[in-house]
């Protein structure tokens, strides 16, 4: 029954990254974690190839963290970056990775995007790191990405795209938004000159700050932003 809603969770993140025009064609891909029927441990990932408009909840392939995978059809070529991600970040359950506009183009610089607006802190940190290059589906790709990922939500790959974090498949969705938003700022940003760069004081302050923001927490209601 829980894997069935992982499925159709999975699935509707995926239709929301098209529909948000974060992912088109077959670009992209979005890990769940779930343990199998049995209770082995692993995570649920979109299948390699088809367009979102084609998946359908039986698609999506379920694999272990040994990379043994089970669906009639092969698990994204980025199953590595997704099983290692979710194996060294116990606390995230959702991965979500998109070739977006601004986050490509943004990851063809192969740079780090600094402080230039304080809601970079909603990756978790004062920067969000651009993982080097590597062959899409590479174990090297998934190496560079855990260690850009490291004390993060978020990362650029270079050449490639970005991926993001989550609790819950809808917040990982949340920090993709989030992130895409900051890479079309700091692109307009950077086509008028360099931007000032927020001090690690000030960003600590943000950090600190965003412990009690959000009325849910105040109110103590159970409404999330
Ligand atoms: P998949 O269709 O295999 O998920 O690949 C898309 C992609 O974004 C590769 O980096
Ligand atoms: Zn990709």
């Amino acid at each position: 029954m829980w894997m069935q809603i992982q499925r159709e969770q999975l699935l509707e993140v995926s239709q929301q990254l098209v529909n948000l025009g974060l992912n088109r064609g077959t670009a992209g891909n979005a890990s769940v974690r779930v343990d199998s029927e049995d209770g082995r441990a692993g995570f649920l990932i979109t299948p390699s190839g088809l367009a979102v408009s084609k998946m359908t909840p039986a698609d999506m392939v379920w694999m272990d963290f040994s990379g043994d995978a089970i669906g009639a059809l092969q698990p994204s070529s980025e199953w590595r970056f997704h099983l290692d991600i979710l194996k060294n970040k116990p606390e995230m359950n959702a991965v979500i990775h998109t070739h977006s506009m601004f986050a490509s183009t943004l990851s063809t610089f192969r740079c780090d995007i600094p402080a230039f607006h304080y809601m970079i802190a909603l990756a978790g940190g004062d920067s969000i790191r651009c993982a080097p290059y590597a062959l899409f589906g590479s174990q090297q790709l998934s190496d560079g990405a855990v260690l850009a990922l490291q004390n993060r939500k978020a990362c650029l790959l270079g050449n490639h795209g970005m991926i993001a974090v989550g609790e819950y498949l809808e917040k990982a969705l949340r920090v993709t938004q989030e992130v895409e938003t900051l890479c079309e700022q700091y692109l307009r940003a950077l086509q008028v000159g360099q931007p000032y760069i927020l001090t690690a004081q000030e960003m600590l302050e943000v950090q600190e700050r965003f412990k009690s923001y959000g009325a849910w927490k105040q109110a103590g209601s159970e409404k999330e932003a």
